[in-house]
């Protein structure tokens, strides 16, 4: 089949090449002059299934709102707020019913773990070499942040994934460059969790893509999608004729909402920004081995190569363009509260903001819409890199009739027909 791929950021990229893998003629329309320039760019890295959690958990709205009005808190909403964003945040407070977060977190581990398997098997086959380490530690600065961990850790331990608790003393261990002044209560460990980077296994993923014959279109803005007969015919900005396919991939993030609204198909996808800052490590005796969690501000840092990555902060609302100093500051903080003096932070630091597609439940929508031809891989929230190789595995073998090695159901993009 001739495949339209909407969008070349992790999602979209991964989708190409599973398509072309499957003998499929792909192109891959993209806006920006390269891949992965948005939501894929700086991100955290993780790719944890042991610690995924969706947003929807029990108590979330109202620690959203009181930690308001906290400096350092990390979620923040950003004004104004539109319309959708104040549906979302309906949707999203009767998600976090606690019969609903166990659900949607089980799904959630699932795909994963699917995808993950499924990255270790391109990696390998491709022989990537991308920058990546093994490991994640949660740090918890108090006993308090220890206790609000406990039903987590239920959860981890209900679904079989491998952690240990451990004191202060032993996450020096694993960690030995923290901060020897820092005082703290402990750590969790999970071994199997591991810091990749998103945006380079998404420029080495597309490379492989073209050797397959994809042709990724640069600098093309889709304005419309359409159907025309038996096809699916794409409006492209500053072009008068229609590109036509026997079936189009929807893998836009945040602005996939515009383009299929027109379609009837209101998804209730919204902007969840958040942060991040990546500098050149000074002195690798004083940084991290892999990635840390600092559980209280819920922010990561990470080895990524020869940089360090600090990543964080989680705002509703407002425009991407507006960067929150507060929130940057948070990330600077928390990283010479662990590691101070790691990383040259006095020229050439990356500060970045970026967008979250985020549904209310957390869980995506990947597979048909019910429009003939017209097909969705989108709203991985807060772990798109995480989950993208098995997202993308799942919409080709559905595209191509097949039956996926994971049960698709419950990422039916037809669920929210409107
Ligand atoms: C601070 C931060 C930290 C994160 N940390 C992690 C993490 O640790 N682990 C993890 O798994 N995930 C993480 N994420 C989430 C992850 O980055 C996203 O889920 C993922 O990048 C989404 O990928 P995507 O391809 O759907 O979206 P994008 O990367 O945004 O790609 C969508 C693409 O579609 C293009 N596009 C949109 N509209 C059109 C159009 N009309 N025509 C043509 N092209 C169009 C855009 O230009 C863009 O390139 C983090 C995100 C943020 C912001």
């Amino acid at each position: 089949m001739k495949i339209a791929v909407i969008g070349a950021g992790i999602i979209g990229v991964t989708t190409a090449y599973e398509l072309a893998c499957d003998g499929h003629q792909v192109q891959v329309l993209e806006r920006r002059g390269a891949a992965a320039e948005e939501a894929s760019f700086a991100n955290a890295g993780l790719v944890a299934p042991g610690y995924l959690l969706p947003w929807d958990g029990p108590g979330m709205p109202g620690r959203v709102f009181g930690s308001m009005f906290s400096r350092h808190a990390p979620m923040k909403i950003g004004l104004p707020l539109s319309g959708r964003d104040l549906l979302w945040m309906w949707n999203f407070y009767r998600a976090c019913k606690p019969a609903a977060y166990l659900a949607h977190r089980s799904r959630l581990h699932q795909l994963a773990i699917y995808s993950r398997e499924r990255l270790y098997n391109i990696g390998a086959e491709l022989k990537l070499k991308y920058e990546r380490s093994a490991g994640y530690l949660v740090l918890l600065r108090s006993p308090r942040d220890s206790k609000m961990m406990q039903p987590g850790l239920d959860v981890l331990r209900g679904a079989g994934v491998a952690f240990k608790e451990l004191t202060a003393v032993d996450a020096r261990k694993i960690e030995p460059a923290l901060n020897s002044e820092m005082v703290f209560h402990g750590a969790i460990h999970l071994p199997e969790d591991e810091v990749a980077n998103c945006r380079q296994f998404a420029l080495m993923l597309k490379n492989e893509a073209q050797r397959r014959n994809v042709e990724f279109a640069f600098n093309t803005t889709v304005t419309d999608v359409n159907r025309n007969g038996s096809m699916v015919a794409l409006g492209i900005a500053g072009e008068n004729t229609l590109r036509s396919f026997d079936a189009a991939v929807i893998c836009a993030g945040v602005d996939s909402v515009r383009l299929l609204e027109p379609l009837g198909l209101k998804i209730p996808l919204t902007a969840i920004h958040g942060y991040s800052i990546s500098a050149a490590i000074r002195e690798p005796i004083n940084s991290p081995a892999s990635a840390i969690m600092d559980e209280h501000y819920k922010v990561t840092i990470a080895r990524l190569g020869n940089r360090v990555r600090v990543a964080g902060g989680a705002e509703l609302g407002g425009p991407t363009e507006r960067k929150r100093l507060g929130t940057l500051q948070t990330l600077y903080k928390v990283l010479h509260d662990w590691f101070p003096g790691c990383a040259n932070l006095s020229s050439g630091v990356q500060e970045w903001k970026g967008a979250r597609p985020v549904l209310p439940t957390g869980i995506p929508m990947i597979g048909a819409t019910g429009i003939a031809g017209v097909w969705l891989n989108l709203g991985h929230g807060s772990n798109g890199w995480a989950l993208s190789c098995g997202s993308a595995r799942i919409v080709s073998d559905l595209i191509g009739g097949k039956k996926p090695g994971l049960d698709a159901v419950d990422f039916a993009a037809s669920r929210l027909r409107a």
